[in-house]
């Protein structure tokens, strides 16, 4: 398994704009959600792009988004993905087909793309998305990351768990979701900082339903396309 890699030395805090179930494999984490009383447990995929974020710092971002997804009612399943086309072969549970609750997460240690100049600040970018899109994509800058973490008081790990729940917040929630708190806020100043260092910064309420019913009817939409496909 490719995997591990060195991490590169590393205040801005600006994400940019963004646009926009599988059963367990090898090479799946699925971190159970618990449920809050009353809600119903919602399944997502993230399938995880890593262009050489240490494996350790991964792993322990990945905990931290689990549990800030877990508070806005999503189950979330980890999938690695090869860095090179190269490498497909040995991750098995990224063959699986995409569907509308897979999501992919690109995490990129390189400079980022020019493309992606227009919000240099940003620690993330995630793509356009549509309901009937499969594996709608987002990217996180790792350097950017450790920017942030640079000033210590949150680590890079954390501040990586924070920076994918975010980007994966504009796939679900739209471009234009960012809120004066919380973790869909554009600017991550000292407070939030410190919110992440001890805790977590989540999805209000408001967003944590919009979230659900975004993916209730992501999932619909699924059932829908591959009744077609059966039907073929
Ligand atoms: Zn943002």
């Amino acid at each position: 398994m490719a995997g591990t890699r060195g991490a590169l030395m590393g205040l801005i805090l600006v994400f940019g704009t963004a646009y926009g179930q599988s059963a367990p494999a090898a090479g799946t984490r699925t971190q159970p959600a618990v449920s809050p009383e009353g809600r119903d447990s919602l399944k997502i995929t993230l399938r995880m792009y890593n262009y050489g974020v240490a494996r350790s710092t991964l792993v322990q971002a990945e905990g931290k988004a689990t549990v800030i997804l877990n508070q806005a009612g999503l189950e979330t399943a980890w999938v690695d993905c090869p860095a090179t086309p190269a490498e497909f072969k040995s991750y098995p549970a990224c063959q699986r087909p995409l569907s509308t609750t897979d999501f992919a997460v690109k995490l990129v240690t390189a400079d980022e793309p020019d493309r992606f100049h227009s919000h240099h600040e940003a620690m993330g970018r995630a793509m356009p998305c549509t309901r009937d899109q499969d594996g709608c994509s987002a990217y996180v800058f790792y350097r950017k990351v450790l920017e942030v973490a640079a000033d210590g008081i949150a680590d890079k790990s954390q501040v990586l768990g924070h920076a994918m729940v975010h980007e994966i917040g504009h796939l679900l929630l739209g471009p234009d979701s960012h809120t004066a708190s919380g973790i869909m806020r554009g600017r991550w100043d000292k407070r939030d900082l410190q919110t992440i260092a001890q805790g977590y910064l989540a999805f209000s309420e408001r967003q944590s339903e919009h979230i659900r019913e975004e993916i209730r009817e992501r999932s619909a939409v699924q059932q829908v396309q591959l009744g077609k496909a059966q039907m073929q």
